[in-house]
Order: structure tokens, then C-alpha cells, then sequence
């Protein structure tokens, strides 16, 4: 069974900008299928229009169902919506209209987004303090009364930037790092067919038997080497020359490999192997 990653961009904010470009990434190096969702020929909307919110809204609805009519949303253990502002609201009345129960990345709701009475039973939530198109109260209040997880950035406007760009790519790290916590909060398979179990580091499905049973197993994939004597994820490894589990795990999502010397050993995850 595979997992699905589904995006849903806004109206001006594409699927190439950074919140969605790298939440894009890190679910194609979590394993997950993707399907793009794309809209076309919007008018400009001027904020705090909600009359042109609304028809954006409709249009962009109606686009993505005809995009997603043949998904068998059955075929898949997992199913990842990430969307952004006129997005949000598209993907939890998709959600609403399949019933796919779809766990939720939204980013800056705008105050349109649940208007439908489409809440998504699973979210975490992303909105800026200095966002005039998505209050970030409004955002609160609903977060509070449906118990999703939101995370304010401070100051962030509508793309949760502010004017500082050393400071927006340290907010955006943080806010990879919380994408990346949902995207591997994903049901882990215990074992495969085989009978192999997942790594530490990458988490495919590669050992032989459980890490905590197998010393100087090193695994085809990301070629971190198991240690039985690392306390946390923070504890230097000596049998990876000193690296940390919580540096390897970086290093798989940035280079596909748990240390850019290694990348030469490593190979892809065969289908089985896929977490
Ligand atoms: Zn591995």
C-alpha cells in the first residue's frame, strides 16, 4: 500500500515557492506519491475581497475535482493533503466530498477556509501574525475548537515571511522541520513481506531484524551503520565516525545518503523497502 501526497497551491502562490516547493520534497523523500492540483485564469482578487475569494474558491473547487475524479484514494494507506490559503479550503471540502479522512498541511488559512463546514478530522496548521489575508485569531479560534496543531510565525505575512531574509529561512526551517514531523508521524509499517524491518536513519524497510537486535548492520540505503550503544538521536555515533542519528536523518532527506561521503555507496529503495 502506497501513500499519497496531494498539493494544493493558492492563487498566486505556486507549488514552486519554498513553503510548498520543500514540503513538495520532503514527501517524495518520505516515499509519498504525488499529484499536483493546478488552477488557471484567476482575477486578481483585492485583499479582504471575499466576494472574489469566494469565486476563486469555486473555480479552483471545481478544477481540482475534475483533476482528482479517477484517484482510487482506496489504493492508499496514507493520505497527505499540504495546501496553502485559497488551497486550504479546497483541499478540506475535497476531503469532505470523497471522505478520504486525509490528514492535513495547511498553510495560512484564509478566513473563507471552513466556511463550508468541511473540517479535516486530522491538521496541523501554519499562519503568520501579520497576515491580513488570514487572520491569524480567526486561524486560533478554529485550531482551539478542532484541536489542530498551529504553528504562528512571528510577524509572517501571507507567504510567512517577514522582511529579514536570514530570519525567513530560519522560520522556514523550523516550519520544514514541523512538515517533516507530519509527514513521518505516517503509519510505519512494523515489517515488510520479507520480513525486514525499518532503519533508524531513513527509515526503509532493510533490517534483517529489529535495529535494537542487530549491531554493525549497515543499511543499503542510506548507509548508516546500526549502533546499539547511542542513548538519543543527539549522542555522537562512533560506528558512524562520530555523526549523530538526528545529522544522519538530515542528511538522507538533503542527499539521499546518512553522509555526503557515503552517496557513492548507497542505492535507491527497492519497492518493497518503501516505508
Ligand atoms: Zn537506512
Amino acid at each position: 500500500m502506497k501513500k499519497l501526497a496531494v498539493f494544493f497551491p493558492g492563487v498566486g502562490y505556486t507549488i514552486s515557492r519554498p513553503l510548498l516547493y520543500y514540503s513538495r520534497r520532503l514527501c517524495m523523500q518520505h516515499g509519498y506519491e504525488i499529484k499536483d492540483v493546478s488552477y488557471h485564469g484567476f482575477e486578481p482578487i483585492g485583499k479582504g475581497d471575499y466576494d472574489m475569494m469566494f469565486k476563486a474558491y469555486e473555480k479552483a473547487f471545481d478544477e481540482a475535482c475534475k483533476q482528482l475524479e479517477d484517484v482510487d484514494w482506496g489504493k492508499y494507506r496514507e493520505v497527505l493533503f499540504v495546501s496553502k490559503s485559497v488551497g486550504t479550503d479546497v483541499a478540506a471540502c475535497v476531503d469532505k466530498k470523497y471522505d478520504i479522512g486525509a490528514k492535513h498541511i495547511m498553510f495560512t488559512p484564509t478566513k473563507l477556509t471552513f466556511s463550508h463546514d468541511a473540517f479535516p478530522q486530522k491538521a496541523t496548521v501554519f499562519g503568520g501574525t501579520g497576515d491580513d489575508w488570514a487572520p491569524v485569531d480567526y486561524i486560533r479560534e478554529i485550531c482551539e475548537k478542532k484541536g489542530y496543531k498551529l504553528h504562528e510565525i512571528k510577524g509572517g505575512n501571507h507567504s510567512l515571511e517577514i522582511k529579514d531574509v536570514r530570519e525567513d529561512i530560519k522560520n522556514l526551517k523550523h516550519i520544514m522541520e514541523h512538515v517533516e514531523e507530519c509527514v513521518e508521524s505516517a503509519k510505519h509499517k512494523e515489517k515488510n513481506n520479507s520480513g525486514k524491518h525499518p532503519c533508524p536513519c531513513c527509515g526503509c524497510l532493510t533490517y534483517p531484524v529489529v535495529p535494537a537486535k542487530e549491531a554493525g548492520f549497515i543499511c543499503p540505503v542510506c548507509f548508516w551503520e546500526n549502533d546499539l550503544y547511542i542513548k538519543n538521536e543527539e549522542e555522537p555515533s562512533d560506528a558512524n565516525k562520530g555523526l549523530t542519528l538526528k545529522e544522519a536523518k538530515r542528511n538522507y532527506l538533503d542527499w539521499g545518503a546518512s553522509d555526503l561521503k557515503l552517496k557513492k555507496y548507497v542505492r535507491k529503495p527497492l519497492p518493497d523497502e518503501i516505508p
